[in-house]
């Protein structure tokens, strides 16, 4: 069996009195395309930043790549983290920096490439998101289409060996929307491994090979998307998707 490059083991978040997480035990697989979906407030965003230590688990444990990222010090879990890409719903790009310098800039400063080096790796990414066009723009003359797209780009110039999306196009007009998920089909038809949260079932049902479906704290089902879809198995998955389809 191959072995799992994150690896989740009882994990349970909690804030305050509120048990978020309760007992999550799950794997994923290199190469792997996990849809986490699931009603609003249960869990999913602090799932996924569990995962990258952005929250700090209340029990339990998360592996990447062979490691417990609970029991390291923050210098590792910060070099294994750079191996994490996270992609958010809003794009936090640096208002003041060009397209191209907003995706040369951490592996100039965080790995030390050189400049010529990181110049042609940011081009090659922006014809990957389709945006070499847009190479000298600022920000804020972007789409939020656009925008995303240079904030996948940006993520992927740390060459992670996850990504890490959560509702990536929940903020998007509609027409938009498109265009972030067929460069997300992209990456996952490359091979990379990716944990995305998203209410995009069309995106779930074509990319995904496991959907882990999110309620009241537990991973509820981890099925195929044809299962979980055309035959889910709890009371709680049959009522969400009795609301949203
Ligand atoms: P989802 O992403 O599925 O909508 P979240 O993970 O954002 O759910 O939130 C799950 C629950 O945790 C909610 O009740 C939310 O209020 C709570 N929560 C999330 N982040 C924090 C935080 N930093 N402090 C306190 N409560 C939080
Ligand atoms: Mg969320």
């Amino acid at each position: 069996m191959t072995k799992p490059i994150i690896e989740v083991k009882d994990l349970a978040k909690n804030f305050g009195k509120n048990q978020v997480l309760k007992d999550i035990t799950e794997q994923v697989t290199p190469g792997q395309v996990i849809v986490v979906i699931g009603p609003s407030g249960s869990g999913k965003s602090t799932f996924l930043r569990c995962l990258n230590l952005l929250e700090t688990p209340t029990s339990g444990e998360v592996d990447f790549a062979g490691e417990n990222l609970t029991t390291l010090d923050t210098k590792r879990v910060n070099e294994l983290r750079e191996q994490m890409g996270m992609v958010f719903q809003s794009f936090n790009l640096f208002p003041n920096m060009t397209v191209l310098e907003n995706i040369k800039l951490a592996p100039m400063k965080v790995k030390h490439v050189d400049d010529a080096t990181a110049t042609k790796r940011a081009h090659e990414l922006l014809k990957q998101v389709n945006l070499d066009d847009h190479a000298d723009a600022f920000p804020a003359s972007l789409s939020g289409g656009q925008a995303q797209r240079v904030a996948i780009a940006r993520s992927l110039a740390m060459d992670p060996k996850v990504m890490l999306f959560d509702e990536p196009t929940s903020a998007l007009d509609p027409e938009m929307v498109g265009e972030v998920l067929s460069v997300m089909q992209q990456l996952a038809e490359q091979g990379m491994t990716m944990v995305v949260v998203t209410h995009e079932m069309g995106f779930a049902k074509s990319v995904a090979d496991r959907v882990w479906f999110m309620a009241d704290g537990y991973i509820q089902e981890n099925s195929t998307p044809d299962d979980f879809f055309s035959n889910p198995q709890t009371e709680r998955a049959q009522d969400f998707l009795s609301k949203i389809l």
